[in-house]
């Protein structure tokens, strides 16, 4: 008798079923095949717009130089939020092999500071055994992905494009994950996994409900990086009775625009702490006063106070205001092509003279500031309150309010300029919870039968975040679930 969890007929079979090819998602196909395992990996986004985040992020991989340091660090990074601690030292045993393993396949590991990001916190215990690397000497430009991309093609890896996985498919008895239901061109295809499926399918970055559900205090917030990763991973997982954790963090948040045109995010120049703009620009809430210095490098979106390290506030609506010395100092966004969706992909041409965004009704001018503060809808009083206590700040060479040290200049002559501000985010690291053999368990810790996940989707990460520290795991934990799912027996023999 057929049982009801089964589609009438399988349209596609593999060993091993990988849902969706970025970093992580490369590394379990490309390892998963050199076991001998027959592929196929599943992508939501066309042909062009895979890769996810890893395609364009800054293409920094984390490799530590010594498993202890690197568990130590991970741990006090973790603080509070613990994580189990053979998690902590698989973690940091498989991240430990990356350059090896990239060798191994073909790569060319280099070295590389991975500017702005340092050691981000110098501080803790077993931090110098940090290294941050990249594949080849070209800093960003996807450089890294190409290789991993590059890689899976060699081996001849099915890839289906636009072919989103909707629900996994669980025997209603023995509750293993028997394959997977996508949908192509809006018709169900039913897609048999042998061994395993491995969920690679990144975070919740694009879905808006996820992010007021589980990020804290945040009403709405967009990505630099892919559209693609809408939460499906999360929502498959609660399918099939996968505990979650680590929904609360994620690598952010950051102050950008965000445009109803584009689907991610752009960052604006003047708040880039190196950036020396030429006039007055400060950031403020719907109060109208400042809240932040606009000027401080974040720790992936973390800053310290009273001793703590904490989430930025990101009081919205949140206004970008400056003078048009700042306006006429050249493009406000930041064109170099180096990461991020917009600058990769979408590639939208800034104007040099910000003009055509002004058109365009992206940035909001008028001659006075309180004439600009009944224009974005904010008390002209206040605001006017506010730019004057700027102004004097600037003037003693000291801000009392935020201690910003960096481009402390007053605001000169009008037109006066404003762009709504928007959190944005790199990539959240919450997801499904896997155990230190990368399957996903349930709320008991036992694991869901022939269910694997690697990468941001479910992430080590608990609290604090080294950079290169995403795609660094996403490769180990590539490899790890790639293992253990292709060392699974065939369920349908016999
Ligand atoms: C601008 C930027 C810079 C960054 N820089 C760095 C850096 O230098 N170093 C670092 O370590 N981290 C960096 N990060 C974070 C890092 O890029 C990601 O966390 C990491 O690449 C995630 O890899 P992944 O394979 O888990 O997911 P992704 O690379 O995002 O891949 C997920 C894939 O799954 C697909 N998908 C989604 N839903 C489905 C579905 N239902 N079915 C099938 N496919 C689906 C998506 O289209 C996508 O292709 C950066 C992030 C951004 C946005």
């Amino acid at each position: 008798m057929q049982q009801p969890w089964l589609p009438a007929k399988w349209d596609r079979e593999a060993d091993v079923v990988i849902v969706g090819f970025g970093g992580a998602g490369a590394a379990a196909a490309i390892t998963a095949h050199d076991l001998g395992a027959k592929v196929l990996l599943l992508e939501k986004a066309p042909e062009g717009e895979e890769g996810g985040n890893t395609r364009v992020a800054g293409q920094g991989y984390l490799y530590v130089s010594d498993v202890d340091k690197a568990v130590t660090y991970l741990n006090a990074m973790c603080g509070h939020f613990e994580i189990p601690q053979d998690m902590a030292r698989v973690w940091a045993h498989e991240v430990h092999r990356n350059n090896a393993w990239v060798s191994a396949i073909g790569g060319d590991p280099q070295e590389h500071q991975h500017p702005p990001v340092g050691i981000e916190f110098p501080d803790l215990p077993g931090s110098d055994c940090v290294r941050k690397y990249h594949n080849g000497d070209v800093l960003g430009y996807s450089q890294t992905w190409a290789f991993f991309e590059k890689s899976v093609k060699q081996r001849r890896v099915e890839v289906l494009y636009e072919t989103p996985a909707r629900e996994l498919i669980q025997d209603g008895i023995s509750r293993e994950i028997l394959g997977v239901r996508a949908e192509r061109d809006g018709k169900p295809v039913f897609i048999k996994a042998r061994k395993a499926v491995i969920l690679t399918c990144g975070g919740f970055e694009n879905n808006q409900e996820m992010i007021r559900n589980y990020l804290p205090g945040l009403p709405y917030c967009y990505t630099s990086g892919s559209p693609y990763n809408e939460g499906d991973g999360v929502r498959m997982g609660l399918m099939v009775g996968a505990d979650l954790w680590h929904m609360n963090n994620y690598a952010g948040p950051s102050m950008a625009l965000k445009v109803p045109e584009y689907r991610t995010t752009f960052s604006l120049t003047p708040l880039h702490f190196s950036h020396e703009q030429p006039g007055g620009m400060i950031v403020v809430g719907p109060d109208a006063s400042r809240f932040c210095n606009e000027k401080l490098k974040t720790m992936h979106g973390k800053i310290r106070k009273h001793g703590k390290w904490v989430p930025s506030p990101v009081p919205c609506p949140m206004f970008l205001l400056f003078d048009h010395a700042v306006f006429s100092s050249g493009p406000l966004y930041d064109k170099k092509p180096v990461s991020g969706w917009g600058r990769i992909i979408e590639r939208y041409d800034w104007s040099e003279d910000n003009v055509a965004e002004l058109e365009r009704g992206w940035i909001t001018r008028a001659p006075t500031i309180p004439e600009l503060a009944r224009g974005i809808g904010l008390d002209p009083a206040a605001l006017g309150a506010t730019v004057a206590r700027w102004n004097a700040s600037c003037a003693s060479g000291k801000d009392e309010d935020f201690a910003r040290t960096i481009m402390l200049t007053p605001f000169g002559r009008g037109p006066y300029y404003a762009i709504e501000l928007s959190p944005s985010m790199l990539n959240t690291q919450g997801g499904p919870r896997r155990n230190a053999k990368a399957q996903v368990v349930r709320p008991d810790d036992t694991p869901i039968p022939r269910l694997y996940s690697a990468g941001e989707l479910g992430s080590i990460y608990s609290y604090m975040y080294q950079g290169t520290g995403n795609i660094g795991e996403c490769l180990a934990f590539g490899r790890i679930s790639a293992r253990n799912a292709v060392a699974e027996t065939p369920w349908d023999k016999g």
